[in-house]
């Protein structure tokens, strides 16, 4: 069976996609910055490692704890949003907090994971991006730093595609829509259910064409 390793695990959209990927026969490595604290995702009963992707030493740490195995998917899920702040109260601390969470620490997890990809039988990179990334669409109220972060991330996979594509490896940005989690509110749009099995269909259909791009979870391509 196939692995995929995902970040922030414990809860919302991670949760949702490490149900959906062990009940459909996958090995899944979910990974959380506090695995003592992650009820929800023990009772899943599948390999749960500890994780905090703002922390170099702790992906290293990983990396070194996996040697040897091979990892058909590697899911970057964790993410932050900070606040809802607008022009005038930019955080010098806060948005560069946006950026190592959720822009650098892919990269990181991509170059310390980049063996265990490539021995693998997928050889895919994925990360949860959002549609507030799309530099097209700035109209609305979602902080400067929030949509930075996830613009530079989108620019992070489509690197990481370009430069893997000769060991094999493809890498794309998925949006998930407007996801009823702690993030997302519940007033958001979408079920976690519906999200998370469009982001699986999404990753299943990634293929050397599509590497390098950025999605919604229902396929659909979202303007840069
Ligand atoms: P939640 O806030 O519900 O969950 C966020 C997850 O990320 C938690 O598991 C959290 O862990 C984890 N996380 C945060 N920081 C770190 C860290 N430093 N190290 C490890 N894990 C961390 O968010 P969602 O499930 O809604 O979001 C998942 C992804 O989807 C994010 O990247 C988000 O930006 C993106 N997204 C969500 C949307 C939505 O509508 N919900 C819309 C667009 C994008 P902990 O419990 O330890 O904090």
């Amino acid at each position: 069976m196939p692995t995929v390793l995902i970040t922030g695990a414990n809860r919302g959209i991670g949760l949702e996609l490490t149900r959906q990927y062990a009940s459909a026969g996958w090995d899944v490595i979910a990974c959380c910055r506090k695995p003592k604290e992650a009820g929800e995702l023990t009772a899943l009963k599948v390999e749960v490692k500890a994780l905090d992707v703002a922390d170099a030493a702790s992906i290293k740490t990983l990396a070194t704890d996996l040697k040897g195995r091979s990892i058909d998917v590697l899911l970057n899920n964790a993410g932050i949003l900070g606040r809802r702040i607008g022009f005038g109260h930019a955080e010098p601390d806060e948005f560069l907090e946006l950026q190592r969470v959720n822009a650098l620490a892919p990269l990181l997890i991509a170059e310390a994971f980049v063996a265990h990809v490539t021995a693998s039988g997928q050889k895919k990179i994925a990360a949860i991006t959002s549609g507030l990334a799309s530099i097209t669409n700035v109209n609305d109220a979602a902080s400067y730093a929030y949509r930075a972060s996830k613009a530079s991330l989108n620019m992070v996979m489509r690197k990481l595609d370009y430069d893997l594509k000769d060991r094999g490896i493809v890498a794309a940005a998925i949006s998930p829509g407007w996801v009823q989690t702690d993030m997302g509110g519940t007033d958001a749009a979408l079920k976690v259910e519906d999200s998370a099995a469009g982001i699986i269909k999404v990753i299943a259909g990634l293929d050397a064409a599509k590497g390098g791009g950025f999605f919604g979870y229902d396929g659909e391509t979202i303007p840069w």
